[in-house]
């Protein structure tokens, strides 16, 4: 089948004069160095420019090269990446700025095939750094890219099967000039003119060759597979604060949700069968103290449930501490810095912080090191 000629020349014409211009990018002959590419490419998985680029800016200041990145540790690098979500990828990231310094001389690999050996890089990030910091004709589709082609050509197989389609038209459409370039200005023209909803197909550069402003529908492309509805899960955050003003906090485990991060202790909520009981949440407390469950539940959404959090507090004055060891592994009393907390735990805090102080005296049966489940409050 002989395709329609994707204009290139229409989308550079659209891009010089509209593309963004963002931290990590250069303009085509430049080639953005590729610690830059790749360390905003994990950033903007699953999140919006907006919120991505303090945090580059942040991280390129505190690690200007991969290998000050390779040497920091891990606490500050998650203590950085907090609020960013999808806490892997941090890990992830470590490692491979570890992998790039020690085996590959602090360079990055300019092949596809180089990059997909390192953790966290798949083929769309692959791609994309093979594209835009070494200039390569590799196919790079992420959700932007994606629907322009699949409206530019009618490409109706749903996604993700599409995809391959997608990918095909995309390598024999490439038009082998600007090739760091093509796919920004795609994306780029992805977010300002073929938008999801409303497409403005009337300005449209590319329009007098599209399929699906041909048909009149061009919101329908790409099709999208049935989605199944996420499962709820129900869990309970555990808020101890000191007279110092100080919450116990606890380094979660490195592999599972929210691995590595600083958190209150918690229950019920990380894998599909942790039920708490909804009658007596306070059962699961890492410790006893005079626990008291807060009226509102706060809510949070993972990419595979949904999750309710009850929040209980306990207020416990100045109490010894010292070698507790609960199911979460070893806390300690810490002044709360909401930007070194995961967005769950931000919203732990912010509920336990206007909860109202408790009514009673607070400092009831602790430390009691045998019990683990210490439900004594409300
Ligand atoms: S004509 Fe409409 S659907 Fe086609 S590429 Fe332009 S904005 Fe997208």
């Amino acid at each position: 089948m002989v395709m329609t000629p994707f204009p290139a020349d229409a989308l550079f014409d659209w891009y010089d004069r509209h593309g963004r211009t963002l931290p990590w990018r250069s303009r085509w002959p430049a080639l953005a160095p590729a610690y830059h590419v790749w360390l905003s490419e994990i950033m903007l998985q699953q999140t919006v420019v907006a919120t991505v680029i303090p945090y580059f800016l942040d991280f390129v200041r505190r690690w200007p090269t991969v290998c000050d990145l390779a040497r920091a540790d891990s606490d500050s690098v998650m203590a950085a990446w907090a609020g960013l979500g999808y806490y892997a990828r941090a890990r992830n990231l470590h490692r491979t700025a570890q992998i790039v310094c020690q085996d590959h001389d602090g360079h990055f690999p300019d092949t596809v095939d180089g990059l997909l050996s390192l953790p966290g890089i798949g083929p769309y990030t692959a791609g994309a750094i093979a594209a835009m910091a070494f200039g390569g004709t590799a196919v790079v589709v992420d959700g932007n890219i994606e629907r322009v082609f699949a409206r530019f050509y009618a490409i109706s197989a749903p996604v993700p099967a599409e995809k391959t389609d997608i990918g095909k038209a995309y390598a024999a459409q490439h038009p082998g000039m600007r090739p760091s370039d093509f796919p920004q200005a795609l994306m780029d023209f992805a977010n300002a003119v073929c938008t999801p909803k409303a497409p403005a197909c009337g300005s449209c550069p590319l329009a007098a060759g599209c399929a699906a402003a041909a048909a009149g529908t061009p919101e329908i492309w790409p099709v999208k597979a049935l989605k199944k509805p996420k499962p709820d899960r129900q869990g309970v955050a555990f808020v101890a604060r000191n007279d110092k003003g100080e919450a116990w906090l606890v380094k979660r485990p490195e592999r599972g949700l929210l691995g590595g991060m600083l958190a209150f202790p918690s229950a019920g909520w990380t894998s599909a069968d942790g039920v708490v009981d909804p009658a007596r949440p306070l059962d699961a407390a890492p410790f006893a103290a005079d626990w008291h469950l807060q009226p509102d539940t706060l809510t949070h959404v993972f990419t595979h449930f949904r999750l309710t959090m009850r929040v209980a507090v306990a207020d416990m004055g100045s109490p010894d501490m010292a070698g507790l060891m609960t199911a979460e592994g070893s806390g300690s009393w810490q002044r709360v810095r909401p930007a070194s907390l995961p967005t769950l735990m931000r919203k732990v805090w912010k509920l336990a912080e206007a909860a109202r102080p408790p009514q009673t005296g607070s400092l009831l049966r602790f430390p009691d090191p045998e019990a683990k489940a210490g439900h004594t409050g409300n």
